[in-house]
């Protein structure tokens, strides 16, 4: 089967500073894939890069099996691909529902599953503070509009960036509930996670990103604690 997104040999810059050095990642469609490793890894380069938002070769990147290295994120976006990004980047001053909108109306009408009510069916909560400002809402319930809102454009493959930093355990396992969800509807997703437990429980396969390299790779039920532990902090190659 086609990867619905691969990598190849993907290199990526700031300015002198090169943050990826070869990476080859594949995602098929429907798969869940984690991508964890340690702060300055490159995990978020590497979405940064898919997104279009770093300038690579197009060969390096590829979506359904076509070039798309370097294309401009509007146009990642219409091929399918929704980012949840680090930070949440909501519309402050606008309501739950106007920065839902605002996605309807990214998507402009392209074909999907995704409606306002089946994002509200998701996260009741969304549901009753529809009308509340997003910044008197809590960190959790912030990061449910984030990723509602990447639901909105229709993806067939959603990017989460550490879409639990800073958040409750509570909150952390009532977010991470949805996550099969979105992907019995078909959509693939990349999660970049900081917390190797939840990354290997909710994923199908995992890379392990360090300095750059991917240092770890495969099914996420076979690969053990310790691999991963090398794999985290150094200490050698390893596939599992
Ligand atoms: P984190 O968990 O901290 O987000 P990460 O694995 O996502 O880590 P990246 O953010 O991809 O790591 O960073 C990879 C490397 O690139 C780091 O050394 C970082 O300092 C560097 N880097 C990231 N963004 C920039 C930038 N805008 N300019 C220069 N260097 C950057």
């Amino acid at each position: 089967m086609t990867p619905i997104l691969s990598t190849h040999g993907l290199t990526a810059f700031y300015g002198d500073f090169q943050a990826l050095y070869g990476v080859d990642f594949e995602i098929a469609p429907g798969e869940t894939v984690a991508l964890i490793g340690a702060n300055g890894a490159g995990k978020s380069t590497l979405l940064r890069a898919v997104m279009g938002l770093i300038r690579v070769d197009p060969e390096m990147i590829r979506l359904d099996g076509n070039p798309v290295g370097s294309q401009p994120p509007h146009q990642m976006v219409a091929g399918g691909v929704a980012i949840v990004p680090e930070g949440r980047r909501l519309f402050v001053g606008m309501t739950v529902e106007e920065n839902l909108r605002v996605a309807i109306d990214t998507a402009r009408g392209r074909a999907g599953s995704w409606s306002l009510d089946r994002v509200f069916d998701l996260f009741p909560i969304l549901r009753e503070k529809r009308r509340e400002p997003v910044q008197r809402l809590s960190g959790g319930q912030q990061q449910m509009v984030s990723i509602g809102r990447a639901l909105l454009n229709q993806p067939r493959l959603l990017l989460c960036d550490e879409i639990t930093l800073g958040l409750a355990p509570r909150v952390i396992r009532e977010i991470y509930e949805i996550v099969p969800e979105i992907s019995n509807s078909g959509t693939a997703i990349i999660l970049v996670e900081q917390d190797v437990s939840l990354a290997k429980q909710a994923s199908d396969r995992l890379y392990c990103m360090l300095e750059g390299r991917i240092t770890l790779s495969g099914r996420s039920s076979d690969i053990s604690r310790d691999a991963i532990a090398e794999a985290y902090f150094g200490g050698g190659d390893a596939v599992a």
